[in-house]
Formats: C-alpha cells, structure tokens, sequence
C-alpha cells in the first residue's frame, strides 16, 4: 500500500544535517539512568511503515525498579539492546491492541529473549496482558515455533520455563498493582470494527504516565491522563492532496486522533509533559507524509503547553520536581 522513492540527494544532504545535529545535543550518558525512579523510553514510534528511524510501536516504562513494556512492534530487541536492557530484564509486556504493527515483534522478544546470552536470560515465565485474544495469541505462537522450543529444551537444555508464557485477557481497570507500581487500563476507540483496544496509566510515587493506545479522538482519555506527569499519544496526518486522491487515506485517519484533536485532548489533560508517538505520517511515496514540524503546528492551534515530538529511543526521567527529556546516547 505504501510506495517507496529513492530518496533525491537534497534530501539525503537534510538528513546528514539533521544526524550532526542531532549527534551535537545527544547525551553521552543517555542510557537509562540508575538514579532515576520513574522513566519512560519510546522504543518505537513507528507504524507499518518499515521506516529505518521509527520502529514498531514499543514503550518501555521503568517504575520502582519494574520493566514494564507496553506494546511490541517491529525492532523492539534491538532497540532495547542498544540501549543494553537485556530481553528477560522485562517483568510484565502490556498490549493496547492485536494490530500487527503493535505485536509482531513479540516472537522475537519471547524466543531469543530466552537464550542465555548476556542481551537475553529470561528465567521467569513470559508474562503479557492484553485484551481479549492476547491469551489465544500467545498460545498459538508458542504452537508455531514449538520446533525451536523443543529443539533448544533438548539441545542446549534451555529451561521450558523461560519460554513459557503467562497471558491473561485483560479489561478496563487495576490491571497490575506491585510494589508500588500501578497499572490501569482505560478503553479507547480505535473504530467500531477494531475493538478491544486500551489505553494505560502506570502510577507510581506520586507520579504518572499515561498512554494513549491507537485511538480516535476520545475524550475520556483526558480526563484519565487529568494532570499526569507524561501524557503520550498517537497521532495521524495526511496532506489535504492525498486524501483527496483514494478514499482509503480518510479511512485510516478515521481510526486515528489528527493533531488538532491530539492538541484538544493535551489541553484538557493538562500534562507536564505532553508527547506524540505512533506517528501515522500517511504518504504514497508521491505526495510527501507530513513533516513532524507539521505536526506540532497542527497541535499548537488547540494546544500551547509543554510538548515534545516522539522520536525512537527519546528517554523521559519523570521526577518528584517535573519531567526531563533526554534525547538517546548512542
Ligand atoms: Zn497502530
Ligand atoms: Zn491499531
């Protein structure tokens, strides 16, 4: 559905600019911070689109020593690796819904993470909650790669525990509650037809985050992510041109929240931090996607408070005096 162009030597020439740039601000120490409490790393905040510079959609919250990830896309290893968060290092895999881009990189995760190399060591059960059919989902994937689990239990007398998952469908509500850490899941509306889907708060000190799932505009979720420290949520633009020219454009835009709307949600929300990801940026190779410039523009007629534009690996430290966004290490 999607066409590629090669890209014309102006534009390779803006990225190298932009990549000097970015690699001038990066933070040499911007892996996670032991000190910090309460982190968010946007692992991924991509779509379909098999881009290079936004992976899956992935969200990995770090809450009083707790590794929760929320979703699993494409790309989700190696981003985690880069940033040498081994794969058995995650407690608890959330999912906000069972579109592929969101799950796919789930086998990955759930065979290698189980390896006994320094970037796996699972020991525990692998355990995800999602909404009704994650449960089912897990099942046949452990099915579909049985000849690898087996082969390995014989073989290499890998532990069947490790690769064992512990799925449960899941609801709106207290959803986990350990040690402090607090998960709640809310419904949104991605579209009749796509349902379930949730969104999440993870609470924790004091502090929250929330984010939205692939939703259309939903106002619920304001009231949800009332005052929460970092509010992420998925957006999705496309030039007026391109919509024009299939209907098939407006139909996906249709089951997501445009920037304005995102902007309508952030301002009655009223986060500290307020952040885009899942950036659906629609093009059919000729007519160029919204830029993320275009983006904050759209969201700056509805919304002025504080707001940062998700990029893969972005790290958020949400202390007890604000939220810090530290721009990835290498
Ligand atoms: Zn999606
Ligand atoms: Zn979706």
């Amino acid at each position: 559905m999607f066409r590629s162009t090669r890209p014309s030597r102006f534009a390779v020439a803006i990225i190298f600019v932009i990549a000097l740039a970015i690699t001038a601000i990066s933070d040499a120490k911007a892996k996670l911070n032991a000190k910090a409490d309460f982190q968010v790393v946007l692992l991924g905040v991509g779509t379909p689109v098999p881009f290079m510079h936004r992976f899956g959609p992935a969200t990995l919250v770090v809450a009083g020593g707790k590794y929760l990830l929320f979703d699993a896309g494409r790309g989700v290893t190696q981003r985690l690796w880069q940033d040498k968060i081994p794969f058995g290092r995650i407690d608890h895999l959330f999912l906000t819904h069972l579109h592929s881009d969101h799950v796919v990189g789930i086998p990955d995760l759930l065979l290698t993470g189980w390896l006994t190399s320094p970037f796996a060591r699972r020991k525990g059960n692998f355990v995800v909650s999602g909404p009704a059919g994650t449960a089912d989902m897990m099942k046949y994937l452990t099915m579909a790669y049985a000849w690898d689990i087996e082969t390995r239990i014989k073989d290499q007398g890998l532990k069947r525990a490790g690769v064992t998952s512990k799925a449960t469908d899941i609801g709106p509500g207290v959803v986990y509650d350990q040690d402090g850490v607090k998960v709640t899941a809310i419904a949104v509306n991605h579209g009749e037809k796509i349902q379930p889907a949730l969104g999440y708060r993870i609470d924790y000190d004091g502090r929250s985050v929330v984010i939205s799932g692939d939703t259309k505009y939903h106002e619920p979720l304001a009231a949800f992510a009332k005052g929460a420290d970092l509010f992420v949520h998925a957006v999705a633009a496309a030039k007026p041109e391109l919509i024009a020219s299939a209907k098939f454009w407006q139909v996906i835009l249709d089951h997501h929240t445009s920037p304005e709307d995102v902007g309508r949600i952030f301002d009655a929300a009223k986060p500290k931090m307020a952040a885009f990801y899942h950036l659906v940026t629609l093009t059919n190779g000729k007519i160029k996607p919204p830029s993320v410039a275009d983006l904050v523009k759209r969201t700056r007629t509805t919304y002025k408070g504080p707001l940062t534009p998700g990029a893969d690996r972005l790290r958020f430290e949400i202390g007890k005096d604000g939220v810090k966004v530290m721009k990835p290490g290498k």
